[in-house]
């Protein structure tokens, strides 16, 4: 599903290497969390994914998609593989839950009635069934970041990248968040989580990659726990 095969990104001539030579094999479906200190690389990583940034070397291939052969009209295509949710949720504030989710369609020309038959589903997926008329800033953490969620998902992504979803939340909306990406994980989405937080780490029991000054220094397999 993902393969990076040593991949390094330098961000300047001048700058230290931001990942070096670093490779990498997420199956599909899996659940695997990254983590490393701030700086470490970690966003750079899910940049690279996402195409926001381009390797210095090193070759990317997702969901069967080269990166080395893609063209500029290929990436609208390869973000429809791939959801993405932030730890500041990044929603547009004078939109409802409703029109957030609904505006990920609109932008790839689904029909007005196809839309109406999709949204409610994927709001009732994240358990937002009723808040569909809500703004933004009339919702919890947890909410916003569950309709940040639904959008990311609405699309029926083949990869979710969460970089620091909880980040934000206090300690039960962090678990709620985590239990969704547990749940969009089992409908078969290959889920890839960063985070700080250590008990979401230890109590998961999922794979878990840690990033120290652009390497992958650790490589956990979910195997490697005893359950
Ligand atoms: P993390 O997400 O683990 O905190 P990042 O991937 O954001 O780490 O950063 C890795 C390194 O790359 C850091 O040294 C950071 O300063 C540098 N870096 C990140 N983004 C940029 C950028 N747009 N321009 C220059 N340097 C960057």
């Amino acid at each position: 599903m993902i393969l990076l095969d040593r991949v390094t990104k330098k961000y300047s001539k001048k700058s230290p290497d931001a990942l070096t030579s670093v490779s990498l094999h997420v199956e599909p479906k899996e659940f695997v969390i990254v983590v490393g200190t701030s700086g470490a690389g970690k966003s750079t990583l899910m940049k690279l994914l996402t195409r926001e940034e381009k390797p210095t070397s090193g070759k990317i291939i997702v969901g069967g998609i080269d990166y080395d052969r893609l063209k500029d009209r290929d990436i609208p295509r390869l973000r429809r593989k791939i959801g993405v949710v932030f730890q500041d949720f990044k929603l547009l504030p004078n939109r409802t839950v409703f029109e957030n989710v609904a505006f990920a369609l609109e932008i790839v020309g689904m029909s007005k009635a196809e839309i109406n038959h999709t949204v409610p589903k994927v709001l009732d997926l994240v358990g937002l069934k009723g808040k569909e008329k809500q703004f933004p800033d009339e919702l919890s953490g947890g909410e916003r970041q569950r309709v940040a969620i639904a959008r990311a998902v609405v699309r029926q992504p083949k990869i979710l990248i969460a970089d620091e979803p909880t980040g934000n939340l206090d300690p039960k909306h962090a678990w709620d968040i985590v239990n969704l990406l547990l749940k969009i994980n089992r409908y078969g989405t290959t889920v890839l989580l960063t985070t700080h937080n250590q008990e979401i780490v230890n109590k998961l029991k999922r794979r878990v990659i840690t990033i120290k000054d652009g390497t992958i220094v650790q490589d956990r397999a979910k195997g490697g726990y005893k359950e």
